[in-house]
């Protein structure tokens, strides 16, 4: 009897710490939170923090907080992917990818989820010009500006924010080591490169197919999912001294043309609470020619937020909490246009 019960305790024993091992057991550092663990281990966040929480409940801290040096377990993308996602095609947009974290520079590496009101969005965000092409170029002092820099800056940040509630972005021009950027002068490099990891080829329009075709594969990867693109460039047309903001779509494109007019009402009323001396013109117009929302898939809406060889438009830009701003308020742009889908 004695023997029978030492067994059954062994194999009671043994069947648990196989049910353990089958979790992959992590360190937290310093800083991280549950959506930043999660990334570095190639797991998504929202298909995941439920399963994370359960398995982990003793060593949660404070609004999903997680403790510098403790231990957790990993949920298992296996029995994840089995659980919730049916066996088809398109149960490939239930697991969105996402962008690298790391792209933000390690002053913005880490990003806490603050909500989920764009959960199930898909963003393509390209940033103009960049590689070997710094689109319009401002002398600014004995200092040159250069539009893809400034456009690329105010666009990862918008990445972070629109991660910030939930969505699933991604960046397809990228700078690996420029991260987001608090100086004035942004010094102008050419090492850009294209999603997923491409050099930015040379020559206009083989740049423009080469980011139209990044975009459209993963449309096609995202397929059934809402997604949508936004080109960001500095060079607009105007060169009156007003804040001048265009935003273009495809002209059959209505959810195109829909985002365009959420984004520019929401400058519209930001300008008018916090500066109200400025005059600010938006405009949403169509402008089928311009090549990216000509071919690419998603409905697209291109910004020319100004011109960076404009002087008002230079004084606005070298200050980073005013691209900082540009971000943010597309972003609540882009919320109010997905909540009205
Ligand atoms: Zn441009």
């Amino acid at each position: 009897m004695k023997t029978y019960l030492t067994l059954l305790f062994l194999l009671v024993t043994s069947l648990t710490t196989y049910g353990q091992d089958s979790y992959l057991k992590v360190v937290a550092k310093k800083g991280d939170g549950i959506y930043t663990l999660l990334r570095r281990h190639g797991l998504d966040f929202s298909n995941h923090l439920n399963s994370f929480l359960e398995l982990n409940q003793k060593n949660i801290g404070k609004d999903n907080s997680l403790f510098a040096g403790k231990t957790y377990l990993l949920p298992s993308v296996s029995s994840e992917t089995a659980a919730n996602a049916p066996a088809t095609a398109t149960s490939k947009a239930a697991v969105p990818k996402g962008m690298d974290v790391s792209l933000f520079g390690k002053k913005y590496a880490n990003v806490e989820i603050k909500d989920q009101q764009l959960k199930g969005a898909v963003y393509y965000l390209s940033s103009g010009h960049g590689g070997p092409d710094p689109g319009a170029v401002g002398k600014y002092g004995s200092y040159q500006l250069a539009e893809d820099e400034y456009a690329y800056d105010v666009t990862i940040r918008l990445a972070r924010v629109l991660m910030e509630h939930g969505a699933t972005v991604y960046m397809i021009v990228q700078d690996p080591n420029d991260g987001i950027r608090d100086e004035n002068v942004l010094l102008m490099d050419t090492d850009e490169i294209n999603y997923p990891n491409e050099k930015v080829a040379h020559g206009q329009t083989a740049r423009l197919r080469q980011r139209t075709r990044a975009i459209n594969n993963l449309y096609a990867q995202h397929k059934g999912a809402y997604q949508r693109m936004l080109a960001i460039h500095v060079d607009s047309r105007s060169k009156s001294q007003n804040i001048d903001v265009f935003f273009y779509h495809h002209e059959n494109s209505a959810l195109g043309q829909k985002m365009a007019e959420a984004i520019h009402q929401t400058f519209t009323s930001k300008y008018k609470r916090y500066q109200p001396n400025r005059d600010y013109f938006g405009n949403v117009s169509h402008r089928s020619s311009l090549y990216v929302i000509k071919y690419t898939h998603p409905p697209t809406v291109f910004i020319e937020l100004g011109n960076i060889r404009n002087d008002l438009d230079q004084r606005r830009f070298v200050i980073a909490n005013n691209r900082q701003a540009l971000a943010n308020w597309i972003c609540d742009g882009i919320i109010s246009d997905y909540k009205s889908r």
